[in-house]
C-alpha cells in the first residue's frame, strides 16, 4: 500500500495497492466507523535484508492467552482472534520507513491507532488513521514523544512545564543521555544535555545515577571502557 504521513494533520493516510489489500479493505469499510479503534498485533520482515517493515493491525479481534510448552520450557503469549486483520506494509522505500516510525510510535508509544475516516487518493478508494488521540483536546497524534505522552505537540506547547532531572532521549540526547524533562508532557528541557559530551559518557552517568546498566550491541566495550579509552587517545593527542 502506499503510505502519505500528512504532518499538519498528524495522520498517515493508507493506499490500498494490491488485490488483497484493497478485498481486506473493502471488509474493514463495511464495520468499522470514525474513532474505532486498532489493537497491534505484532511486526514481521519481508525477507528483504531482514528489515521489519510490516505490521499488522487488528480490527474486532479478541485477544486471547495462549500457553505453549515445549520440553521445560512453558510461553505464556496473547494473540488476537477473529475480527479483520490489516496489514500495513510499504510498496517504496518511503513508505517502509514509514512503517518503522508507526510501528515505534505503536508499540512504545503504547496508544491504540484510530480509524478516522475513509479518502480518496487519485481517485482511489484510501483510508485515515492516527495513532492516538490527545487526552487533554483529542487531536489525532502520529509521533512517538506524542504517543508515549498522550498529549499532543499543541498542547505540549501550551503546557507549564515543570521540568525534573532524568534519563531523556531524542534529539541532543541520542538514544538517552541525563537531562531534565517535564513531568506533565515528557518534552525535554531545550539545552538540558550537555553536548560536549561523547555519547558513552552519557551512558556512564545513566549508570551512575538511575543504576541502569547500558549494553552497546555494536560493540563488546561497556560505556565505562569507552570512556577509559577516549581519555587516554586525548592524552596521546596533546
Ligand atoms: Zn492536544
Ligand atoms: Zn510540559
Amino acid at each position: 500500500m502506499k503510505i502519505i504521513r500528512d504532518d499538519a494533520k498528524r495522520v498517515f493516510v493508507l493506499v490500498p495497492f494490491t488485490e488483497v489489500e484493497r478485498e481486506t479493505f473493502s471488509r474493514l469499510m463495511s464495520t468499522i466507523k470514525p474513532g474505532d479503534t486498532f489493537r497491534y498485533g505484532g511486526r514481521q520482515d519481508d525477507g528483504d535484508e531482514g528489515k521489519y517493515c510490516k505490521i499488522f493491525l487488528h480490527f474486532g479481534s479478541k485477544p486471547r492467552k495462549r500457553t505453549r510448552t515445549k520440553g521445560c520450557v512453558t510461553v505464556h503469549s496473547t494473540e488476537l482472534v477473529g475480527g479483520i486483520r490489516v496489514t500495513i506494509q510499504g510498496t517504496s522505500n518511503d513508505d517502509k520507513a514509514e512503517v518503522g516510525g508507526i510501528r515505534d510510535a505503536v508499540y512504545f508509544g503504547g496508544c491504540q491507532p484510530v480509524f478516522m475516516g475513509a479518502a480518496k487518493i487519485e481517485g482511489k478508494d484510501a483510508f485515515v488513521i492516527s495513532l492516538g488521540l490527545c487526552q487533554q483536546c483529542r487531536s489525532p497524534m502520529i509521533g512517538l514523544r506524542e504517543c508515549e505522552w498522550a498529549i499532543c505537540n499543541v498542547c505540549a506547547g501550551k503546557c507549564q512545564h515543570e521540568y525534573k532531572n532524568g534519563m531523556v532521549h531524542g534529539g541532543a540526547a541520542g538514544s538517552g543521555a541525563m537531562g531534565e524533562y517535564c513531568s506533565k508532557c515528557g518534552r525535554g528541557k531545550p539545552g538540558s544535555v550537555d553536548e560536549s559530551k561523547s555519547d558513552a559518557v552519557h551512558k556512564l552517568e545513566i549508570e551512575r545515577k538511575l543504576g541502569i546498566c547500558w549494553i552497546y550491541t555494536n560493540t563488546p566495550f561497556s560505556p565505562a571502557e569507552i570512556v577509559r579509552m577516549e581519555e587516554a587517545a586525548r592524552v596521546m593527542q596533546n
